[in-house]
């Protein structure tokens, strides 16, 4: 029989290759930023458009290359990082598989520029589909210039399956982020579509953060040093107030390389332990510089995934770091609302740090409070006693001490607003039909037999409809608020704001400025606290990040989702007669009341009969 096996001619290995090293737009930006880095670029400048479909192109000022790497740094495995297997184990290059150029080139036209220091001239090198296509002296400065146009153009399966420009760009900016976050010492600059999104000079690693996520971060990071033997750390945890409901802000570097390892996440959420209110992450910027010898970083293709030898110690080292930084720096006392007395002494870690304990809430004053609430001028710190919706603490006010009831008092004062959704309800008949089951659902009797109403869920779709309406119709009524609200924002984060302004305008918003960092607010929907107006833009922002749009995306639909959301009634919230039955004939009132928003059941009928088969 014939022999049948062949070697795959190189274009084709490359291009199998290249699936691996480029899934997206943002594969390819952070090889090449990797590459001007390991050439020890000090200014580095990322040039996109579309979101990098059209264009990614990369021009450092390092060391640059000679013609004959020029050319060989286009073939696989071509490397100049690493000689020998031993090597692997002393890597302090970013890159070292010789696979990136050679996979980019074999899926995109790629053109080339570079000049080593001493070079009268450069040398240019085209290349297309892994064909190189031309090779010319250049006069260019000294470094590398990398343009990778039109990716994936002879995969179209690859092409056609990329995102949204506003996912594929998401992407990239995290990538343009993570490397920003590593290098402080190299200035980098973002240009999408012809503006520029960062400018970053060279600085230290907080003034870095600061630089990308703006000016209000600074307050919010608690330093964290640690020096042993086996680990150093430096860094910084975000406040436990400033936590958010996403997991943005979370970034982990191991020897200036940015890891994802759910395990050390895991420690410091372990460190933070009784001091996030549930279901919120808080943020951290850690620096791990351990023994090269000591981990590997080649078990993933894309190599943010790292294995260390000694993952426990590392576990135990990281969460007594921030614990400590945590209880230096008297984080913990200041913000338990929900917290269990065996935390009074955070950490032990020094004794000098104990005294902290003495920052007890003083149930009279709290700066922390005040500030927040000070521009509002509206809530006194003590609560007045709610009349219709008392019944909306029920679960908070029955916990512990008296200053823990304050906070919890304090902290879920939005709530108190939220219950204002049934304020013009008094005049439904006082004809209690309905049952609260466990704060949860809502019982109700029909004709046929019974009604179970999750709470949550349809009070998201009633809210959904109506901020549909209002988005449609556009005239929604808004409430003018006696002093503007300045909120914070990284330039990302802005930029999906101003996206969605016209839109946002529509349910009553009204902005009176958005600068670079800060959006101001100067009127809100009506029956929208003030309160809630941060978590609201948070949620929204994070949900439009994360949304994959399909071809029916659409601003409004995603915005009243995600108003609703964040405004419905949550479960566990105690509701009173006529709230619960405001609510059952909100939710019948709705053109689709048996789903939520996110199409999951709002309610489900159990008819006698099926009641009397069980008592059989
Ligand atoms: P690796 O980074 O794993 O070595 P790459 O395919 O990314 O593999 O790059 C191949 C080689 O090309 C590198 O080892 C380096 O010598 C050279 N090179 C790539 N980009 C640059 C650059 N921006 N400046 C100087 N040399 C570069
Ligand atoms: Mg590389």
């Amino acid at each position: 029989m014939a022999d049948i096996i062949q070697l795959l001619p190189d274009h084709v290995a490359n291009q199998i290759a290249a699936g691996e090293v480029v899934q997206r737009p943002s594969s390819v930006v952070k090889e090449l930023i990797e590459n001007a880095i390991d050439a020890e670029a000090s200014s580095i400048k990322l040039i996109i458009k579309d979101a990098g479909k059209t264009l990614i192109q990369v021009i450092d000022d390092g060391k640059g290359m000679s013609v004959t790497d020029a050319r060989l740094s286009f073939e696989r495995h071509a490397t100049s990082k690493i000689r020998t297997a031993d090597d692997l184990f002393r890597l302090n290059t970013k890159g070292f598989r010789g696979e990136a150029l050679a996979s980019i080139a074999a899926i995109a036209h790629v053109e080339l520029k570079t000049k080593q220091e001493h070079d009268d001239v450069g040398h240019t090198i085209i290349i297309e589909g892994s064909k190189v296509v031309s090779q010319d002296v250049v006069v260019t400065p000294k470094g590398t210039s990398i343009a990778v146009k039109n990716l994936f153009f002879n995969i179209p399966a690859r092409r056609n399956f990329l995102k949204s420009n506003t996912v594929e760009l998401r992407h990239i900016i995290d990538e343009f982020h993570r490397v920003a976050l590593a290098h402080p010492k190299i200035s980098l600059a973002m240009y999408n579509n012809g503006s520029e999104s960062f400018n970053l000079p060279v600085s230290n690693y907080r003034q870095r953060i600061v630089n990308i996520f703006g000016n209000k971060t600074n307050e919010k990071l608690v330093p964290v040093e640690e020096d042993t033997e086996v680990l150093k750390i430096s860094g910084f945890v975000g406040k436990p107030e400033f936590a958010k409901k996403t997991r943005g802000e979370q970034y982990f570097f191991v020897n200036n390389r940015f890891i994802k390892s759910a395990y050390l996440n895991h420690a410091i959420g372990s460190a933070f332990d009784g001091l996030l209110k549930t279901g919120t992450h808080a943020g951290y910027f850690l620096y791990l510089s351990v023994d090269p010898q000591s981990i590997d970083i080649n078990i993933h293709p894309t190599k943010t995934e790292v294995k260390f030898d000694d993952e426990h110690t590392l576990y135990a080292l990281l969460r007594s770091a921030v614990k400590h930084s945590l209880g230096q720096f008297n984080i913990a006392p200041i913000l338990d609302f929900e917290r269990d007395s065996n935390l009074d002494v955070p950490y032990n870690y020094n004794k000098d740090i104990i005294h902290t304990p003495k920052v007890e809430v003083d149930s009279h004053f709290n700066p922390f409070q005040e500030e927040k609430s000070a521009p509002t001028g509206r809530m006194s710190y003590k609560k007045e006693p709610a009349v219709s919706w008392e019944s909306l603490y029920v679960g908070l006010e029955s916990k512990g001490t008296k200053s823990q009831q304050d906070f919890s008092e304090v902290h879920f004062e939005s709530e108190e607003s939220t219950a204002s959704m049934f304020e013009d309800d008094k005049q439904v008949e006082q004809v209690h039909t309905t049952y609260q089951l466990h704060k949860k659902y809502i019982v109700s009797t029909i004709k046929s037999g019974m009604l179970l109403i999750d709470q949550h869920r349809a009070h998201q779709r009633i809210l959904y409809e109506d901020f549909l309406q209002h988005l449609t119709v556009k005239e929604a009524a808004s409430q003018q608020l006696l002093f503007p609200l300045q909120l914070h924002y990284s330039t990302q984060e802005i930029s999906v704001i101003v996206q969605l302004k016209e839109d946002l305008e529509h349910t009553g918003f009204i902005f009176s400025n958005i600068s670079e960092d800060t959006v101001e607010i100067k009127g809100v929907p009506i029956g929208v606290p003030e309160s809630e107006v941060s978590i609201i833009l948070e949620q929204l922002i994070s949900d439009v990040e994360n949304e994959v749009p399909d071809s029916n995306f659409s601003a409004t639909d995603l915005l009243a989702k995600s108003m609703a959301k964040s405004l419905a009634i949550k479960t566990g919230q105690g509701l009173q007669k006529d709230e619960q039955e405001h609510l059952v004939n909100k939710l019948f009132a709705c053109k689709e009341p048996n789903v939520s928003p996110t199409n999951k059941t709002t309610f489900i009928t159990v008819s006698i009969d099926e009641l009397d088969k069980k008592f059989v």
